[in-house]
């Protein structure tokens, strides 16, 4: 490679600006995507740039491109760093350099910051009066009536003084000058909300809780980082464990990103950590506005903060000395990313930490096969909370075959069960949740008298209903038309599944025409508030009986819950991928953990068609160990994560025929180039194949899986599939690489 791609220091405005530059022979070897490069820039000395790409041609006239001086001497600045994980990003995930800067610079425009103006009194009041008697002499109206103002309001802002007073700035001017008003400016922070003054509540830790946190503190101290997984039941106090570690962090100097799932959990979340650290606490989502989002990146770059509060993005706030990474809720879906690049917020938190020597700390109840994997295999310590902080009692699991109320003849979404439960909880008015698992919704086909859902013979995972009506694999493509009745029992009772909240609240209201009920789902929650609205006026039991998606199922704490209804825990396990049995274990245990949390006995109630399922028999005993082993053994056997690892390959374009001659001649090459290692089955190909969802806004999809035991050998093809790119763009085509995919495609 004999060019370079430079962007000129990094103006978060203009990061798609890029220059190209020679490499000197010297250099050739050491210059990298990534570097910090010294280069000429006009007849501007000592200016650096980073190289963000490298080719072979000439972009513009050979002459005219200049050489770069040398490599810059690497220092731990922020944007450098931020650069060297872009590299790292678009090596492990895929994608363009330009799509991996975006996202590592969260923040690419400086908005103005917002400011209040007030004019107040500058003189004593004798003199005030002297200058308005002169000013009303001489007919200065204007003046005047300011001066007269402000002798009566000491302080006027500077907007009600334009406006509803009608006075010029050259009069505020002339005023000025005499040493009779003075003009004052505050840059205000668009972010006030939260900050509650420290009132350094701290609770006292237990045994368990102790040792979890100093374990991590004593390790600090010793110059030690490392990576923790604090597996701990729903109520056993992690945060609270979090909070004390991150107190030692800052009190050393340096400063804590903290990871939040879901953004409704951001206001308790950062309730509570205000509570303890003050205004040194700030948050990030993508529900603030760009001006609110810009103050708070400012924030941490300047210093003025200790502790970030926000979902994936927030991984990448610029603070200089990043002593801790937290992710809560470690096992959740939503760390990975839905965009280009799909990155995985723990493995870049890990890279994060790698790079600048902080350690990371991940919570759960309910573990990612992952993390807990990583324990066993001695990569992470594993840190445990096995008792509810507070005295409570686990609430009692029941579990309700679905199959059994269809014999008895009851057709609606509620058991027999439930409703009774429910009926005695209204009449307490103890209040209810009722959680629709919505994931895995999208069509699988199932049996109501066997609980069986028509599966693909070569791939064991449910097929998809399309609507052409055939039933279709999404992993290897088999498809057959949609059977008359159950090819298990033979039952005329098979259908596509799905029903939605809205539905689940018009029966509530059918059953119980008096009780007051909230619905949280995606439409409820389209603007900035509506979350803290539901969740706050539920929480101040305006409500009898929330509904929602799994959104109400995370880390909220609502004492006075004593019920919580599943209504179908098996549309996740028929989900179209390889997670399906440990989404369902996680959303089942989480939802499950909501119930009597204060003193209040709590019940649950999951419906379900296959009550002997491992993953709802495990879930209901609250018993992640042996989900755990089962569902290990399942992944040894397939080759699936975190044993072995999986790469998507996804093409999409307008033109079918196209589209599907380009992924077979890339599949081609990509088998010929590592033919070896394929014909050693070491590198496992499934498919093409038309994806699950085949066609989106009229593009043609289809995918590719490459399965393999060492995940370098995926980013080799990745990094092979980057050489075709361009030439796959300009037919129309637009290519993107999933690792380790959290949903089948
Ligand atoms: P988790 O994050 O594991 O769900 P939390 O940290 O939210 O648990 O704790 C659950 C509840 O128990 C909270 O109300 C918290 O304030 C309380 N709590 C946690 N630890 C203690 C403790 N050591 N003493 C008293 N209360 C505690
Ligand atoms: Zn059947
Ligand atoms: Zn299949």
């Amino acid at each position: 490679m004999t060019y370079a791609d430079i962007i000129v220091d990094i103006s978060h405005e203009n990061i798609d600006k890029t220059f190209q530059y020679r490499i000197p022979e010297d250099l050739q070897a050491s210059v990298k995507i990534g570097s910090k490069v010294n280069i000429p820039f006009g007849n501007r000395k000592g200016m650096t740039g980073y190289v963000v790409g490298l080719s072979c041609m000439p972009k513009i006239e050979e002459s005219r491109i200049k050489d770069i001086l040398g490599l810059a001497p690497r220092g731990i600045d922020i944007d450098s760093r931020m650069l060297e994980l872009a590299a790292w990003i678009k090596t492990n995930y895929g994608g363009t350099m330009n799509e991996t800067l975006k996202t590592v610079l969260p923040v690419k425009k400086s908005v103005r910051p917002a400011v209040k103006t007030e004019i107040a009194l500058a003189c004593d009041r004798t003199r005030a009066e002297e200058i308005l008697n002169e000013s009303i002499k001489k007919h200065f109206v204007a003046k005047a009536r300011l001066i007269s103002q402000l002798l009566e309001n000491d302080v006027l802002p500077k907007d009600l003084i334009s406006s509803k007073l009608n006075i010029s700035a050259a009069t505020i001017n002339s005023l000025e000058k005499q040493g009779v008003v003075e003009v004052r400016s505050e840059k205000i922070d668009r972010n006030k909300r939260f900050n509650e003054t420290g009132k350094n509540v701290s609770v006292k830790l237990n045994d368990e809780q102790e040792a979890a946190a100093s374990r991590v503190i004593n390790d600090m101290k010793a110059g030690k980082r490392g990576t923790y997984l604090v597996f701990g039941v729903t109520g056993s106090g992690k945060t609270e464990v979090y909070m004390e570690i991150i107190d030692h962090v800052v009190k050393s100097g340096k400063q804590v990103i903290v990871l939040i799932p879901e953004i409704a959990l951001t206001f308790q979340t950062v309730l509570r950590f205000s509570r303890r650290f003050g205004d040194r606490v700030a948050f990030f989502n993508s529900k603030l506005s760009p001006g609110e989002r810009y103050d708070q990146y400012l924030k941490a770059k300047e210093g003025s903060i200790d502790i970030m509060i926000g979902p994936r993005s927030a991984l990448f706030t610029p603070f200089e000395n990043p002593g801790l990474i937290v992710i809560d809720e470690e096992h959740e879906g939503a760390y990975k990313s839905e965009g280009v690049p799909k990155y995985h917020a723990r493995e870049v938190a890990e890279e994060i930490c790698r790079m600048t020597g902080a350690s990371l700390v991940l919570g759960s109840a309910t573990p990612s096969l992952e993390s807990y994997n990583k324990t066993q295999k001695g990569e992470y310590t594993l840190l445990k909370l096995t008792k509810r902080a507070k005295e409570a009692t686990l609430p009692e699991v029941e579990i309700v075959d679905l199959r059994e109320e269809l014999k008895n003849k009851n057709r609606t979404i509620f058991s027999l069960k439930l409703v009774s439960l429910m009926e005695d909880r209204l009449k307490k008015r103890e209040q209810i949740m009722l959680f629709l698992n919505r994931r895995g919704y999208s069509g699988f086909v199932s049996c109501r008298s066997c609980g069986e859902a028509v599966k693909c013979p070569h791939c064991s995972v449910s097929l998809t209903q399309h609507r052409d009506g055939y039933l279709r694999c999404h992993y290897c493509g088999y498809e057959t038309p949609m059977p008359g009745k159950c090819p298990k029992c033979g039952s005329p009772y098979i259908a596509a599944f799905g029903t939605g909240t809205q539905k689940i609240e018009e029966s509530v209201k059918k059953l119980f025409p008096s009780a007051r009920t909230l619905r949280m789902d995606a439409d409820t929650t389209k603007d900035k508030e509506s979350y803290e609205k539901i969740l706050s006026s539920f929480a101040n039991e305006e409500a009898d009986i929330l509904i929602g998606t799994q959104m109400i199922v995370k880390g909220h704490d609502f004492p006075h819950v004593t019920l919580v209804g599943i209504l179908a825990a098996d549309m996740s396990l028929h989900a179209t991928d390889y997670r399906a049995a440990e989404k369902t274990f996680q959303l089942l245990a989480q939802a499950a953990g909501r119930a009597g949390r204060a003193n209040l006995k709590g019940n649950v109630v999951i419906q379900t068609y296959k009550p002997e399922h491992y993953a709802i028999v495990t879930a209901a005993d609250q018993d992640y160990l042996s989900f755990y082993e089962q569902e290990i053994l399942y992944r040894k056997n397939l080759c699936y994560p975190p044993v072995g690892h999986i790469m998507a390959l996804l093409l999409s374009g307008g033109d079918d025929d196209k589209c599907c001659g380009a992924i077979n001649a890339l599949t081609a090459k990509i088998i010929d180039k590592f033919k070896t290692i394929v014909d050693n089955k070491e590198i496992v190909r499934i498919g093409p194949a038309p994806a699950g969802i085949s066609k989106i806004n009229d593009n043609y999809r289809y995918v590719v899986y490459f399965k393999a035991q060492e995940y370098t050998y995926l980013t080799d093809i990745c990094a092979e599939v980057e050489k075709y790119r361009d030439e796959i763009k300009a037919a129309g085509i637009s290519c993107q690489t999933d690792f380790d995919p959290m949903t089948g495609y």
